[in-house]
C-alpha cells in the first residue's frame, strides 16, 4: 500500500477538492467497506486499489482489501469469462463453471465473516463475483464493479454471469454503454490514478536516463512505448507491424514494455508471440517486468516521445492515462475507455489499424511542437478528469446514495 495522506493531494488538486472529500465522508465514519478482487499486482485494478484504502482509512472510514486465491484451472476459466466479457467467443463448460464456483467457496470459507458483516462490499470483475450467493446472512450493500468493456459481450458466458450479477444492489462501469440490463441501480464512474505514486510521480531526468541505459536503449532516438500486460486484446503484434511499416522514413525505437498479472494465465504464451515478431530487429525492446517495476515504467513513459495503447478492446486503459499525466502525446486504439481520454487531434490520437498508427507516429514525429501541445492539453485532461480525488469522490457518493434510500427512490420512478 503506498499509506500517503490525503493532506499530500493538495498540492496537486488543491484544498477545495480535498476538503470536499471529507465533508462528504463525515457521513461515512466509521463504515466498514471490503474491496475484493482477484490479485495483488498486476493490471488496473491493483494498482487502483493501492491507493483506494489507505485513502478510504485517511477518511475515516474502516477499509480492507481481500483477494480471492485459487489454482490454475480457476484462472483459466475466470480469464476466459474475461475474454468473453469482452466479446470473445469462448467455451463454457459445466465443469468450468463447477471449478469456478468451487474455488470462490472456497475462499467464501474465509472471506464470510468479513464480508457478512461489512456496510458495502466492491467485488471486482467476475473472478470474485459468486461470494454473493455464499453470503447469505449479509447486511451490508454489495456492489459488483465491472472494469472490461462488457458493451457486446459474448452471451453464453453473460448469460451465466448476468444470473449471479443481477443479485447485486448495484453495479459499477466504466462508461455508459457499457452498462448492461440488470435489474439494479447501475453507476458511471471512470477509473483515474495516483499522481504521486511510484508510477506518476515526478522522476529526476538522471533517473529517466539511467533506466534507458540499463535497458541498451538509445537516448538519441526517438523512443515509441507501449506498457502493457502480454494480453492480447493490448495488440503488441499490431504496434510492432506499425513499428515495421514506419521503418524506412523514421528513425526510432520500440519498446513493449510489460510483466503478466498473478490472475491472468495468458501471459507468457502471448509474450512468445511477441518476441518471435519482434525477432531480428535490433530496434524493438521487449522488456518482461516484474510486478513492482513502477519506477521503471514511469521512467520508460517519461523518455518516450509518443506513448502508444493500440487495444483492440480496453475497459479504460490506466497507462493511457498515466502517460497524458506525463505530458505524452498518447496513440490509442479507438476502443471503450481510451475513446474516454483520448479526444481525436486534441489529447491525442485514436487509430484503428496498424497503418493508422504507423501514420500517426510519423507524422507527430515530424512536429515536435504539435506532439508538445498535444501532451499539454492531455495533462491538463488527466488533471481535470482522472485523478484519484474525482474517482474516490464518485465513490463516495455512491455509497452515501445508499445510506440516503437510493433503493427507495429508485422503486419510486
Ligand atoms: N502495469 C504494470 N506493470 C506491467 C504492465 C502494466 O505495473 O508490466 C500497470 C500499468 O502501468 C497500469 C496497469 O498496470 O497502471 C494496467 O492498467 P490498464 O487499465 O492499462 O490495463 P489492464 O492491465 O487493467 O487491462
Amino acid at each position: 500500500m503506498n499509506g500517503k495522506s490525503l493532506a499530500q493531494y493538495e498540492e496537486v488538486v488543491g484544498s477545495v477538492a480535498v476538503s470536499q472529500l471529507r465533508q462528504l465522508a463525515d457521513n461515512l465514519v466509521g463504515a466498514k467497506v471490503v474491496h475484493v478482487n482477484s490479485t495483488k499486482e498486476g493490471g488496473g485494478v491493483a494498482e487502483i486499489l493501492h491507493w483506494l484504502i489507505p485513502l478510504m482509512n485517511d477518511l475515516g472510514l474502516d477499509a480492507s482489501w481481500e483477494v480471492v486465491e485459487g489454482h490454475n484451472s480457476y484462472f483459466n476459466v475466470t480469464k476466459s469469462f474475461h475474454n468473453g466479457l469482452q466479446g470473445n467467443p469462448v467455451a463454457l463448460t459445466e465443469s468450468m463453471t463447477e471449478t469456478y464456483e468451487q474455488t470462490v467457496a472456497e475462499n467464501a470459507d474465509r472471506l464470510r465473516p468479513l464480508l457478512e458483516d461489512a456496510d458495502y462490499v466492491f467485488i471486482h470483475d467476475p473472478q470474485p463475483a459468486f461470494l454473493l450467493n455464499l453470503c447469505g446472512n449479509r447486511r451490508g450493500k454489495w456492489i459488483w464493479r465491472c472494469h472490461p468493456d462488457v458493451s457486446h459481450p459474448y452471451r453464453k458466458v453473460w448469460n451465466y454471469l448476468k444470473k449471479i450479477v443481477a443479485n447485486y444492489d448495484a453495479s459499477v462501469f466504466s462508461m455508459p454503454h457499457f452498462a448492461q440490463s440488470l435489474p439494479h441501480a447501475q453507476f458511471i464512474i471512470a477509473p483515474s490514478i495516483d499522481p504521486l505514486s511510484e508510477k506518476n510521480r515526478d522522476l529526476r531526468a538522471r533517473e529517466v536516463e539511467n533506466t534507458l541505459a540499463r535497458f541498451g536503449i538509445s537516448p538519441d532516438l526517438p523512443v515509441l512505448t507501449q506498457i502493457s500486460r502480454f494480453d492480447r486484446f493490448k495488440d503488441p503484434i499490431g504496434v510492432i507491424e506499425a513499428f515495421n511499416l514506419l521503418n524506412s522514413t523514421v528513425d526510432a525505437q520500440l519498446v513493449l514494455a510489460g510483466g503478466g498479472a498473478t490472475d491472468d494465465p495468458e501471459g507468457e504464451a502471448v509474450y512468445q508471440e511477441v518476441l518471435q515478431a519482434a525477432k531480428g530487429n535490433d530496434r524493438i525492446f521487449i522488456l518482461q517486468l516484474p510486478s513492482d517495476a513502477h519506477r521503471t515504467i514511469n521512467a520508460l513513459q517519461r523518455a518516450s516521445a509518443i506513448v502508444i495503447q493500440k487495444s483492440l478492446q480496453e475497459g479504460f486503459g490506466l497507462t493511457v492515462t498515466e502517460a497524458m499525466w506525463k505530458g505524452k502525446p498518447v496513440i490509442g486504439g479507438n476502443v471503450g475507455g481510451i475513446r474516454l481520454q483520448i479526444h481525436n487531434h486534441h489529447t491525442g490520437f485514436l487509430v484503428d489499424s496498424p497503418e493508422g498508427a504507423a501514420l500517426r507516429i510519423r507524422e507527430l514525429l515530424r512536429k515536435p511542437e504539435r506532439m508538445k501541445a498535444i501532451g499539454k492539453t492531455a495533462r491538463r485532461f488527466v488533471r481535470d478528469n482522472f485523478l484519484l480525488t474525482r474517482h474516490l469522490r464518485e465513490y463516495l457518493t455512491l455509497m452515501l446514495g445508499f445510506r440516503h434510500g437510493l433503493e427507495n427512490d429508485l422503486i419510486r420512478v
